[in-house]
């Protein structure tokens, strides 16, 4: 009775919000007259009371009980909350949407990583690079010659404006001090660090300013990551200018406009890391027009399933990518004469030779500077700080949520976390902020999105013999068929192969990171997978795969039982 009564008030009212409050919905929380909100709100029938709740909510505290910000004060909060980016500005949000006071301490621009060097922008130049592939492409083949350098400059202009905008326009409806105050959120401009468990010291050197802040109920830590040191590995980089993913969005474009000499065309950019953002820079680039290559310690995409790691290098590699796997880069130098950056790889003779070196070897947890030795907060093996499965850290009321805690790094996840460590600080009881399956998406083309075990994970945790495997290819999607996508790609699911249970999946195809929501969704209703053949999928969809791959699952099922059924039959049932 207990439990039931705790599933339905805390789970279905933290999932209720987060629909609204979080940025997995991407959902501006404004008065309700605005026409967007009406919209949505017919879409999601609950968000348009949720929207009205805030908005009184905020106008009522607003005229009771200001609050203000002033130098040198202390001021206490219900909840504060330190990094503006996913995990933060949700946290956050989840107070105001319980009329809790907060604060945000945010010490550069709010949104964080998400908003303004990961997911947006590389979006954003994924979007724009598959369309100047396509217009490249149908050029060459129905037009009279290749694109000229003037075109695909001014395209790439273009582009790098579509992404400030992007960026800007998601900032401006999410993310913005005008949103916060909108939601009775505070926002403390400046660098966090820990005087105790309970107060905050903010200092903004711009202008000179240092608060304290205190916390009634607790502090939610979401200071995010950072691109890894790779001069730390890679000998003499050090001596060379280097891009990573914060300051790409303007380095690769300044550095186009700025040859005006060298073609877009005889460009080469050499990328180092075979993870996500390495694979998704690499596309884009070398969609948008420059040579690329890519070096990879590993396979590509190594916690994929192997056989998405070997598709999409022979995909990379059809589209002309220079893919070298299980090779380190040694060393880095620049050429004083040409200025040309060559790469030196551990257990080849070849040298890379480059014009830009764009380095993606990983994101390290920010835990510097943030005082954490001041009150005893533990770090864990991955060098984030140590939380329990309800987001505590080891100091009672001190909560840390997304890239901050070193595990997966993704915006969803980010998001979760930071509305469940809000929730279990400010709700009663407790709900589970880490996950042991996350949906993850490289929107590479075609996509690569997965969650659950794999094949050989499955296997090794339940034996050989419990698990079974629906595999098909695109090439025997119809619609895949149609558009022409059906020379790389598959679907391949894993499942119990008694209870048909789904334990896992891999896609690999457009709108992967769509299809896999639906799996996700199958497994956590608990619904097996041949059970999946009786809901109606239109064709020719993408999905409607997963339906007919059910269903020969679901057939095999039936087929067990002909004996029965021929006996029914004959009694004339
Ligand atoms: C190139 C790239 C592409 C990505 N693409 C995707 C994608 O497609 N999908 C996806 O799910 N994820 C993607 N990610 C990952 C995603 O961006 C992160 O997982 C997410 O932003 C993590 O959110 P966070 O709140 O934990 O940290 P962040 O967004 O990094 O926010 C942390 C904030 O804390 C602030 N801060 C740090 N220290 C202090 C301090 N002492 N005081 C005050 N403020 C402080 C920082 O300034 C920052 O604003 C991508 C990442 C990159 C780099």
């Amino acid at each position: 009775m207990f439990a039931m009564s705790r599933r339905d008030l805390v789970s279905i009212y933290i999932a209720c919000w987060l629909s609204v409050i979080s940025r997995v919905d991407a959902f501006v929380v404004s008065p309700p007259s605005s026409a967007n909100n009406c919209v949505t709100s017919s879409l999601h029938p609950s968000t348009k009371t949720s929207h009205m709740k805030v908005w009184k909510r905020c106008t009522r505290r607003k005229k009771n009980k200001p609050v203000s910000l002033k130098a040198s004060a202390s001021t206490t909060y219900d909840l504060i909350v330190i990094g503006g980016g996913s995990a933060g500005l949700t946290a956050a949000k989840f107070a105001a949407t319980f009329d809790k006071s907060v604060c945000l301490v945010e010490s550069n621009k709010v949104g964080g990583d998400c908003t303004w060097s990961g997911c947006v922008p590389s979006k954003t130049l994924l979007s724009a690079a598959k369309r100047a592939y396509t217009w490249q492409q149908m050029n060459e083949q129905y037009g009279d010659s290749k694109i000229d350098d003037t075109a695909l400059r001014k395209m790439l202009q273009g582009v790098k404006k579509d992404i400030d905008e992007k960026r800007n326009r998601i900032y401006e409806e999410d993310d913005s001090p005008k949103v916060l105050e909108s939601l009775c959120i505070d926002l403390a401009q400046g660098k966090a660090t820990f005087r105790d468990e309970k107060t905050i010291d903010v200092s903004n050197e711009s202008d000179d300013t240092s608060y304290q802040l205190v916390a009634k109920h607790g502090i939610v830590i979401a200071t995010g990551a950072s691109p890894r040191n790779p001069k730390l590995d890679i000998k003499g980089l050090d001596t060379v200018p280097y891009w990573t993913y914060e300051n790409v969005w303007n380095e690769f474009f300044s550095s186009i406009e700025q040859n005006s000499k060298q073609k877009v065309s005889s460009k080469r950019i050499v990328i180092v890391g075979g993870g996500p953002i390495g694979c998704e820079l690499s596309q884009a680039i070398s969609k948008l027009g420059c040579s690329v290559t890519l070096i990879s310690s590993n396979r590509l995409l190594p916690t994929e399933e192997v056989e998405a790691s070997t598709e999409l290098q022979e995909v990379f590699e059809e589209e002309g990518i220079q893919v070298i796997c299980d090779q380190r880069v040694e060393s880095v130098s620049k050429s004083d004469d040409d200025g040309l950056i060559s790469v030196a790889l551990t257990d080849s003779e070849d040298t890379i030779v480059g014009d830009h070196i764009l380095v993606a070897t990983g994101r390290v947890p920010n835990i510097q500077n943030l005082g954490l030795g001041n009150i005893g907060v533990q770090i864990n093996s991955n060098n984030g700080i140590r939380v329990d499965d309800n987001l505590q850290t080891s100091i009672k009321g001190v909560f840390a949520a997304g890239d901050c805690t070193g595990d997966r790094q993704f915006t969803h996840y980010a998001g979760y976390q930071g509305a469940i460590a809000a929730r279990n600080i400010l709700l009663p009881l407790k709900d589970r902020g880490v996950l042991s399956q996350v949906p993850a998406t490289t929107f590479t083309d075609p996509e690569i999105a997965s969650f659950g075990l794999t094949e050989e994970a499955a296997k090794q945790q339940l034996g050989e013999d419990l698990v079974s495997i629906s595999h098909r290819s695109l090439s025997k999607v119809d619609r895949a068929v149609c558009e022409g996508t059906d020379t790389h790609g598959f679907i391949k699911i894993v499942y119990h192969t008694k209870t048909k249970q789904i334990l896992g999946a891999t896609i690999m195809s457009p709108a992967a990171g769509e299809l896999i929501s639906e799996l996700s969704v199958a497994k956590d209703a608990k619904l097996s997978f041949d059970k999946m053949s009786t809901v109606m999928h239109s064709y020719p969809s993408y999905g409607i795969a997963l339906q007919q791959m059910a269903a020969d699952v679901y057939y095999d099922k039936l087929k067990k039982s002909k004996l029965v059924y021929d006996i029914l039959k004959r009694a004339g049932l």
